[in-house]
């Protein structure tokens, strides 16, 4: 992903300035406002999802780590109960390659008409473009936190649906070729911001159920790092406030009101913008900003420090009991 361009970056600038200071939320007694229905997030389960992606190595396009971590996905929303599809794609990059791709996706009570949708990227980025070191700018990153901690989150709570069965339809995507976006080394390719989200692109226009429609959805990218800080995003303010203020209150009941920050962020290009312009989907993106970094992301992001060391049970847990909470009680 990739915070939108200069002007919006600008406003979001003075968003952060002129918003709420001091206005992030002290933690109160944690978990005590969960609903008694809701199951229990296992932050180490979580954890451990996110460290068996990482350990294939850089799942990008087109090699092996990513046709294994692929695999490895899919038979795992099965194992989880999950009636699976996986849609198989031949997509373009910015710079013509081909790329053999796959958007993995599991339903949970496929037969209800009332869905919600939970979304992650599921590759990493080809490039460390970001990276203090040039000689290793053109190698693929880890990706523990971009990429692998959304989906090592959507795995715990597709282990708990497969346990607990929801009284509404849910589907967990995880979409491939988010991160392939044209490189900032890259002098000969014009910069463009449709190069990123390639496979929610195809989706959204090529959805795996025909006509298919959902409440709201939930992205979640880089939602694994101690100590992050999840801002109200700016497209998710525009197309969804309703959902952001129900999963950021959530959040705030739940006691975790210290990494959902009650302020607006800033905008950012992600899988939601394909499937709300697509789908006409409301959808918020959870995703960790920090505007001390000029690129407005954790100081690990797009280099080689995306790594398991950054990646927090703490965090993890967060995030996947305001989920949980929210697709189970709301
Ligand atoms: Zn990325």
């Amino acid at each position: 992903m990739e915070m939108f361009k200069i002007t919006l970056t600008i406003l979001s600038l003075i968003l952060f300035s002129c918003g709420n200071k001091g206005a992030v939320e002290t933690e109160s007694k944690a978990a005590v406002n969960a609903s008694s229905t809701t199951p229990h997030f296992n932050a180490d389960s979580a954890y451990a999802y996110v460290a068996a992606q990482v350990a294939f190595g850089p799942r990008v396009p087109n090699s092996k780590p990513h046709q294994a971590c692929g695999d490895y996905l899919a038979a795992e929303l099965k194992r989880m109960g999950a009636e699976l599809y996986v849609q198989e794609m031949t997509l373009t990059a910015y710079n013509g390659e081909r790329l053999q791709a796959r958007n993995i996706i599991g339903s949970y009570k496929p037969e209800s008409s009332k869905r919600i949708l939970l979304f992650a990227h599921w590759d990493s980025r080809p490039y460390a473009d970001y990276d203090p070191d040039p000689a290793r700018q053109r190698m693929p990153i880890d990706g523990a936190d971009d990429g692998a901690s959304g989906v090592g989150v959507l795995l715990e709570i597709a282990r708990l649906l497969g346990e607990n069965a929801p009284d509404k339809g849910i589907d967990i995507i995880f979409f491939d070729a988010e991160d392939y976006g044209v490189p900032t080394f890259d002098k000969e390719h014009q910069y463009v911001q449709n190069s990123w989200c390639l496979g929610s692109q195809f989706w959204a226009k090529k959805p795996h159920v025909p006509n298919y429609k959902a409440e709201y959805g939930i992205l979640l990218d880089m939602v694994g790092a101690k100590g992050a800080s999840f801002y109200k995003e700016g497209f998710s303010m525009q197309y969804a406030p309703h959902i952001v203020e129900k999963v950021w209150s959530t959040a705030r009941d739940l006691g975790y009101g210290k990494f959902f920050i009650n302020a607006n962020g800033s905008y950012i290009t992600d899988d939601h913008g394909p499937v709300i312009a697509g789908r006409n989907i409301p959808c918020i993106d959870i995703i960790h900003t920090n505007l001390d970094n000029t690129h407005g992301f954790g100081s690990y992001w797009h280099t080689h420090n995306d790594t398991m060391e950054n990646i927090n049970r703490e965090t993890l847990q967060a995030v996947g009991q305001t989920v949980l909470e929210v697709i189970y009680s709301k």
